[in-house]
Parts: structure tokens; sequence; C-alpha cells
């Protein structure tokens, strides 16, 4: 037989959309989750389990929370180190930050470092697969795949393209060896997509920086490879959206740009989605395409308040995401607080269930990997994270008065780590079953 892993703690995975059903997890607060050779064989109680795997090496995480790895549905790699630059929004964010630090990553051994440093500040944050924008350099996607690929990692990622509007020293035409963006995007699809957990996506930033050219270009590469899928910005903010009007004259609205370069599909992720028209929102449903929230960076580069209300009427599969480093932090807690936030503001109050559904199940749904991952079906990668409620002492105290009041249930150790939590919370990371992380304050069990 196998080894087997068995990791005591309480057991906690959605099952459905919090939408669409009333029972839509499992909870069990003494639980276990049964793991061998990188997979989930199982999980329920604890004593159960242990008498059906006495061999299973055991450890003990009594009083924390065992639940699916965080997936962050857009993201900038080589935005790590320009988390939390002061004062500018998106257009001047990207010309003053973005493209001069993007610059840096025309040398390939720097690539190569800041992946690593990427990868693993992900897993100190809990989030254990995401959805990756490259620089437009292609060694910069190998740099992220290559590091993934050590670890086992999902990793979904595309190079950038970019040959209008964006510095010289960022453009495809003078940094590429072909000189062409998409020929290289066709040769990275080549080389690792689906090679293990790696994903292809096909990456034009957004409008302003493709030529209509580039982006029907685009959009036949995807028709070559229609299992890549392709990531993009729409509608992030009111002077980006009249930049792409005055670029665009002939287009109806922004989505229409996109639409008629073949980029819509059930594999499109677009971040943001803040100042959509209805009409947009219905076409965006009606092609099934994935719209990721990250309403951290939309606070923090004062974008706007994106309206998830208005996207589930729509019935639009929404995701979280945090949009480092538009989003100032790697932790899906905070992004989670903070859609909280951004919805009640619009009166929406966002549930617990929906929330972790956005940033877990809903995520791998969405993206056609549930198989995979963001639950614990049995068959599935064991990318799980544990999570100790009480690590941040505000949230011990709380914990304490929520006991004495008996409601110290899981709702609210849930609630409470979104509303307060970060990385301090997060005890050890775990993908496809190897520990890629461990809190320093955790005993290592
Ligand atoms: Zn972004």
């Amino acid at each position: 037989m196998n080894p087997v892993d068995l990791y005591r703690g309480e057991i906690f995975y959605l099952t459905d959309s919090p939408l669409d059903k009333e029972t839509f997890y499992t909870y069990i607060a003494d639980g276990a989750l049964v793991v061998s050779e990188g997979h989930i064989l199982e999980s329920g109680p604890y004593s159960g389990m242990w008498q059906k795997y006495p061999q299973a090496f055991l450890h003990d995480y009594s009083g924390m929370i065992i639940m699916p790895g965080m997936i962050d549905a857009h993201i900038h790699f080589p935005q790590l180190n320009i988390v939390g630059m002061y004062g500018k929004k998106l257009l001047d964010w990207l010309n003053n930050y973005t493209f001069p630090s993007e610059k840096d990553f025309n040398d390939s051994a720097y690539s190569d470092y800041m992946a690593e440093q990427f990868v693993n500040t992900l897993f100190r944050n809990g989030t254990t697969a995401c959805v990756a924008y490259a620089t437009v350099h292609p060694h910069t996607a190998e740099s992220l795949f290559r590091v993934a690929s050590r670890y086992n990692m999902a990793m979904l990622a595309g190079k950038v393209l970019m040959d209008t509007n964006a510095p010289d020293y960022l453009l495809d035409t003078n940094v590429c060896k072909s000189k062409d963006g998409i020929e290289e995007s066709r040769r990275l699809i080549c080389k690792w997509h689906k090679r293990g957990r790696n994903r292809y996506a096909i990456t034009p930033r957004f409008a302003v920086t493709s030529t209509p050219h580039q982006l029907a270009e685009a959009g036949k590469l995807h028709q070559e490879f229609p299992d890549t899928f392709i990531q993009t910005h729409l509608s992030e903010n009111r002077s980006e959206i009249d930049t792409v009007r005055s670029l665009f004259p002939k287009s109806k609205d922004y989505l229409d740009i996109y639409e008629r370069s073949g980029l819509v599909s059930e594999r499109t992720i677009f971040g943001h989605c803040v100042y959509l028209s209805d009409d947009e929102r219905k076409r965006i449903a009606e092609a099934k395409a994935i719209v990721a929230h990250c309403p951290v960076s939309n606070s923090f580069l004062g974008s706007g308040l994106m309206n998830l209300e208005q996207m589930n009427r729509a019935n639009i599969q929404t995701v979280f995401a945090t949009d480092v480093a538009g989003g100032n932090t790697f932790s899906m807690l905070k992004v989670m607080g903070e859609a909280y936030k951004v919805q009640l503001l619009q009166n929406y109050s966002l549930s617990v269930g929906e929330t972790l559904y956005r940033a877990t199940l809903g995520t791998a749904l969405s993206l056609g990997l549930e198989k995979e991952m963001g639950s614990f079906v049995p068959g599935s990668f064991a990318d799980f994270i544990v999570i100790a409620p009480e690590a941040v002492p505000e949230l011990a105290l709380r914990g304490a008065y929520l006991s004495e009041k008996e409601e110290w249930n899981i709702e609210n150790k849930l609630f409470g780590l979104m509303a307060s939590g970060d990385d301090r919370c997060i005890q050890a990371t775990y993908i496809a079953g190897n520990k890629v992380y461990t809190n320093n304050s955790c005993l290592n069990r």
C-alpha cells in the first residue's frame, strides 16, 4: 500500500455554489483529510479515518482549519517589488511604476530569482494556484512555469502582448527576438501548455497597448489552441475607458473590441469590469466568460466600486483576485475582506460562503479545473492550507469573547479571518501533498 498521510483538524470546503444550493459546504469539527501520492483520498470524521488508515502518518492540526488552497485569478508576477507605491491612478501607475519595473525583467537571471520569490509569497499567503501575467519578455513566462513545475503547482500564465502605446523597451517588436509577440506566444504554448500542471494564457495586456492587428492575431492563436486561456483587462478605470474609446472610435463599446478579435470565450478571464454596461454584462454571460473582481486594487488605485450583485443578476461567473501590484497585498484573505466592504458600500451583504466560493471552488469551476483543485473531492490534487483562526492577537480576543457566548462557530471563525486576518494566520501550505510553507511561529507537525 502507498504511504498515507492523515491531517487532523477542522475540515472545511465548499461543495456547491451558495447562490444555488442551501447546503453548499462540508464542515467537520474534528475531521481528517487523507492524502496519498499527492492526491486526496477522502476526508471525514477523524475517528473513522484513523480507524480506516491505522498505518497513516498523522499530522495533528487540531484547533486549526484545514481548507482548500486559495486561487488568485488575476495577478502580475513582475510587480511584486512595487507593492504599495504612492498615489497614482491606473494610467499614471502604469507609466510611473509598472513599465519601469517590468524593464528589469529583460535580465533572465533576475526573472528567475523573482519568480521564486513570487511563488513563495503566494504560498505564505495561502494561495496555491494563480492566473498570472508575466512581462513582454518571453523568458519571464518560462521563469514562472519552471518554478511552478518544481513545486508541482497549478500555474496559468502567459507572456504579455504589447505592440503600441508603451515604452519602446517593452514593445514586442523590440523585445522579442522574432520581433513578433504572437510567434513567441505560440512557441511558449507548444513548450509549456499542459506540461505538468501548467496552462498557457494568451495575454494581451489590454486594448490600449495592442494594435487591432495584434488583438486579432491573439484571437487566431486561441482558435489554433482552443484549450488555452485568455486573460486581459476590461473597464477598470474611467480615463482608461476614454482612452480606449478614442483609440477605437468605431467600436460600440470596450467589450466589442475583444469580441471582434475573437478574444471573448468561456476561457477568457477579464480583470476588473468595474464600469460595464448592462449590454456588456449580458454578452459576457452569454459567452460564459469569467470576471476577476479585484477589490483591493480597485480601492488602492481609486478605480471604483465593482457591483457584484449586478454580475450575479446577469449570471456572470465572478472570481476574486489580488491584482498585485495594483492590489497592495498578496493576501486573498484581505481581498475577501475588501470585497465585503466594497459590496456593502453598494448595499450588498456578501455572505461568508459566497466569498469563499469565489476564491476556491467557484474559481476552479469557472476555469474548468474542479477535478484538480478548489475542494476536497477524492482524486483532486492535495492543494490545501492550514489556518489558525486566532493567530492575530485581536482575533484571539474576539475568539475568546465569542466562545463565551457559544458563538465561536465556523462561520464566525471564517469571517474573522477575512475581516482581520492576514498571512500570520496561514500556518502551512501544501501543494500536491508536499508542504511548501510553514509559519515559523507554528509548531512543526
Ligand atoms: Zn491587472
